[in-house]
């Protein structure tokens, strides 16, 4: 009789469906200490330098709404130079969003923190 195999042979990693695939599908914006610049990792590659994360987040909209083809950064090059000319460096730009990126509550607008799971938004987004 054949047994099953033991728990460690069996294959390790993520199980389907669970959200340890969320950052490896969506990827996530970091933040280089030594460049002081956002920057948009994806399993490992990193894609792009950029000041701020409001312009980070753009870039991975656009790559995620195109299948993470890297071509997009180029046929965006105009829209690029207007988000360059948009953002004013010296102020600091809030990230608008509805939901908690965390547990997906409804969040009032310009919310520091969830109302539901309690964490600080900002410093999640820049953490994760
Ligand atoms: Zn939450």
């Amino acid at each position: 009789m054949d047994l099953p195999p033991f728990p460690e042979k069996r294959p390790k990693g993520r199980i389907k469906g669970t959200k340890v695939n969320k950052k490896e599908r969506e990827g996530e914006i970091l933040f280089d200490h030594k460049l002081h610049k956002f920057f948009i990792q994806k399993g490992d590659e990193i894609i792009g330098h950029y000041d701020t994360m409001t312009e980070a987040f753009y870039y991975k909209k656009l790559l995620m709404d195109n299948h993470w083809d890297k071509s997009v950064l180029k046929t965006n090059v105009t829209q690029r130079i207007e988000v360059n000319i948009v953002i004013d460096q010296t102020k600091e730009y809030k990230v608008q969003i509805n939901f908690c990126p965390k547990c997906k509550s409804r969040l009032k607008i310009d919310a520091e923190e969830c109302p539901s799971c309690g964490i600080n938004i900002k410093e999640y987004l820049y953490n994760n």
